[in-house]
C-alpha cells in the first residue's frame, strides 16, 4: 500500500531542494495532490493479473488473436517521468481465451507501477504464458519516453519499439510473419 504521508513529505523536500517556497499558495497542496496521483498510477504495485485472467472460455481451434493498439501510461523508474505508447498482444490459445478487455486490464496492472518497457513487455508475455498457457505469445510495445522528450536528447517523437516471442511465435518464422501482417506492417 502507498504510504501517502511519505509521499508528501518527500515531495515537500523536493520542493525545497530545488529551491522553491514550499509554503507559496500554488505550491501548498501539491505534495497532498502528488500523493494522490501516485496513490492511483502506482496502484499495480498491490494488483496482480489473476482476476482477469483466470475467467476464461474454451474455445476449439482457434488461430491467432490480436489485441491491437492498446493504450497505455506508465512511469520510468529512472527519472519517474511517464512513457505512454501502444501495446499489441498475440496469443494462440491452446484451449482456452480470455475476454479482449482483460488484456488491456493485464496490461495495466504492470503499466501502473515504477518500470521499465522491457520489463513491461516480458512481465505481459510471462503473464499471458503461465495463466492461459497458450501455444504462444507475442507482445510488442512502442513508447514515447518524456525522459527522452522533455530533457536529455531531446528528441520528440521517438519512438522506442520492444517485443517478447514466446513458444509457438519463436519456433515458427510463418506465425511470425501472420503477427506483422494483422498488424498491417
Ligand atoms: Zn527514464
Amino acid at each position: 500500500m502507498v504510504d501517502r504521508e511519505k509521499i508528501e513529505q518527500a515531495v515537500a523536500l523536493l520542493l525545497e531542494g530545488i529551491g522553491e517556497d514550499r509554503n507559496r499558495e500554488g505550491l501548498r497542496e501539491t505534495p497532498d495532490r502528488i500523493a494522490r496521483m501516485y496513490e492511483e498510477i502506482f496502484a499495480g504495485l498491490d494488483q496482480t493479473p489473476e482476476k482477469y485472467l483466470t475467467r476464461t472460455f474454451p474455445v476449439q481451434g482457434s488461430g491467432m488473436i490480436l489485441e491491437k493498439d492498446i493504450t497505455f501510461y506508465s512511469t520510468c523508474e529512472h527519472h519517474l517521468l511517464p512513457f505512454y505508447g501502444k501495446a499489441h498482444i498475440a496469443y494462440i490459445p491452446r484451449d482456452r481465451v480470455v475476454g479482449l478487455s482483460k488484456l488491456a486490464r493485464t496490461v495495466e496492472v504492470y503499466a501502473r507501477r515504477p518500470q521499465l518497457q522491457e520489463q513491461l513487455t516480458l512481465q505481459i508475455a510471462e503473464a499471458l504464458l503461465e495463466y492461459l498457457k497458450p501455444e504462444g505469445v507475442m507482445v510488442m510495445l512502442e513508447a514515447e519516453h518524456m525522459c527522452m522528450t522533455m530533457r536529455g536528447v531531446k528528441k520528440p517523437g521517438t519512438q522506442t519499439v520492444t517485443l517478447a516471442v514466446r513458444g509457438a511465435f519463436e519456433q515458427n518464422r510463418d506465425l511470425q510473419d501472420e503477427f506483422w501482417r494483422m498488424m498491417g506492417r
